[in-house]
Formats: structure tokens, C-alpha cells, sequence
């Protein structure tokens, strides 16, 4: 049987996210054990294991009420979470309980300082990983206790996988983030499309995740910070905006190669203002 995956809304805006088999269940950051429970009684499942990405408490809750349930291991790379059965340490790779899916523990610090992704390159016919609240459709976690460079270097790490990867991350916020987006480049075509596609989804009450790379590359500002930082409108259209909203957070004509971190750290000191 080959593998499904599953997103379980909860709370206002998260997502559970579930790989089954039809067998066995793996569910990464549980924030309640309700949409968990529900979903293996209903069709059956075992769980197997469970992955947290960071410790805030919208992405471990449910692991006390879940854990009786858990045959296999709670898994995650920071001593903030509790109930933790096996401690990884990232960058390194594991091997899913009751299953052949090879799992790599990314460290995609920044949102927070231990925060980690995980990738597994052969879930599905594409790889899928699990990012948490570093990168979200069209825009990134906020910084909590990492750095702004260590967010940097995630989304650097993150945009080294295949471009048909599957993006799995913890919250429904793509329509806000392309809303900002466009707020800077708001003639630009391939955001106007998502978003178009992202506001039918949300309509209809369906998910705009998963995402992939491939389309983060065109629509998500701060991977487009990083690839093309000499765009040109794009780059007006930040320096507008940061006028308008940020006058005091200075220049961002700064040296070559300084010049993607500078457009991303803009990126992200606006979106806390808009
Ligand atoms: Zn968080």
C-alpha cells in the first residue's frame, strides 16, 4: 500500500499533518490529540511514531493524550519538548517505525534556535518535507529566539532540495503571506495566479497545502530574496513599501553580496508591520 498523506486542520489555522498506509499512522506536530484520535479510530490506524519540528505549544499538545497510543517513538531534537522517547540531533537521518521511510532531520533553526525539518525524499512519487514554521506558502515563521541569519541559512537549506518537493508546513497562512507579496510587486503575474488558486481552495474549504519548491521559488518573497535579489521592480517595490511602513529600518543599498540577507531581513521586518 503506498503511502497517503494527510493534513488535520485544528485550531485556527494549523495543520496535523499524517502519513498512513492504511496500517499504520506517522504524525508530525500533533497540537491536539482530537483531529489524531479521530482520524486512526476512523480508518482503523495504528500509530506508529510521532515527529515534532519545535516545541511551541500549538505543535505538541496532543503528545501526552497521544503517547499510550504511540508503538513506535516520539521524536524530535530539543530538550523544550516533553515526552520526547528518542532525541535526535540534526543534521542525521532516521528510519520510520514499522515502515521503510527514510526520514532527514534537517536543522532549519531561525523561527526558533532548535527548530528542525523533516525531509523524506521518497514518501510519495515526489519527496515531502515537513517544515514546521520556518517556511510557510509564500512567507516564513516569525523569529521567536533564532536569529534572522539562521532563518537565512534555513531557507538557503531548504531551496538545495528537489524543486518537485512537496512543502508540508504547520499553518494556513498563503493567502496573508501573497497579500503582502503582491503588497510589494503587485504586478507580478505568477503571485496574482496563486493567489487566485489559493482563494478558490480556501472557498471551497480546502487546503492551499501542500505547496512545492518549485512554486515557493516563483511566489514566496523570501525565496525570491535569495534567488534574484537583483530583481529589479521586485526591489523598487520593497523600497516603497519600506518607506511607506518602515522608514526607520534604512537602506538596503548594501554590497553584492550582502544584498539577498538584506532584502530578506527587510522582508521579514515589514510583514511584522503590515
Ligand atoms: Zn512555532
Amino acid at each position: 500500500m503506498p503511502y497517503q498523506l494527510i493534513a488535520l486542520p485544528c485550531r485556527t489555522d494549523n495543520y496535523i499533518w499524517l502519513i498512513h498506509n492504511d496500517t499504520h499512522a506517522w504524525v508530525i506536530d500533533p497540537s491536539l490529540a482530537a483531529p489524531v484520535r479521530n482520524y486512526i479510530v476512523r480508518h482503523n490506524l495504528i500509530l506508529a511514531d510521532i515527529l515534532i519540528t519545535h516545541h511551541h505549544h500549538d505543535h505538541v499538545e496532543g503528545i501526552s493524550e497521544l503517547a499510550p497510543l504511540v508503538t513506535g517513538r516520539i521524536i524530535g531534537d530539543s530538550e523544550r519538548i516533553a515526552g520526547l522517547t528518542e532525541r535526535v540531533h540534526a543534521p542525521c537521518q532516521l528510519i520510520l517505525s514499522h515502515s521503510d521511510i527514510i526520514v532527514q532531520v534537517l536543522p532549519t533553526a531561525g523561527h526558533t534556535f532548535d527548530h528542525v525539518s523533516y525531509y523524506c525524499p521518497h514518501l510519495l512519487q515526489t519527496g515531502v518535507l515537513f517544515c514546521g514554521d520556518t517556511l510557510f506558502s509564500g512567507g516564513c515563521g516569525r523569529i521567536f529566539d533564532g536569529t534572522l541569519q539562521q532563518l537565512f541559512d534555513s531557507f538557503k537549506r531548504i531551496m538545495q532540495l528537489p524543486d518537485e518537493t512537496q512543502i508540508a508546513c504547520a499553518h494556513e497562512y498563503t493567502e496573508a503571506n501573497l497579500n503582502f507579496a503582491l503588497a510589494i510587486q503587485s504586478s507580478h503575474l505568477p503571485t496574482q495566479n496563486h493567489l487566485n488558486q489559493v482563494k478558490y481552495a480556501r472557498a471551497n474549504g480546502w487546503a492551499s497545502l501542500p505547496s512545492t519548491l518549485a512554486v515557493e521559488k516563483r511566489i514566496n518573497p523570501y525565496c525570491r530574496a535569495i534567488m534574484a535579489p537583483q530583481d529589479s521592480d521586485w526591489k523598487a517595490g520593497l523600497k516603497a513599501l519600506a518607506a511607506q511602513y518602515a522608514p526607520d529600518l534604512g537602506t538596503i543599498d548594501v554590497s553584492e553580496e550582502d544584498l539577498a540577507f538584506s532584502l530578506f531581513s527587510l522582508c521579514r521586518a515589514l510583514k511584522n508591520r503590515f
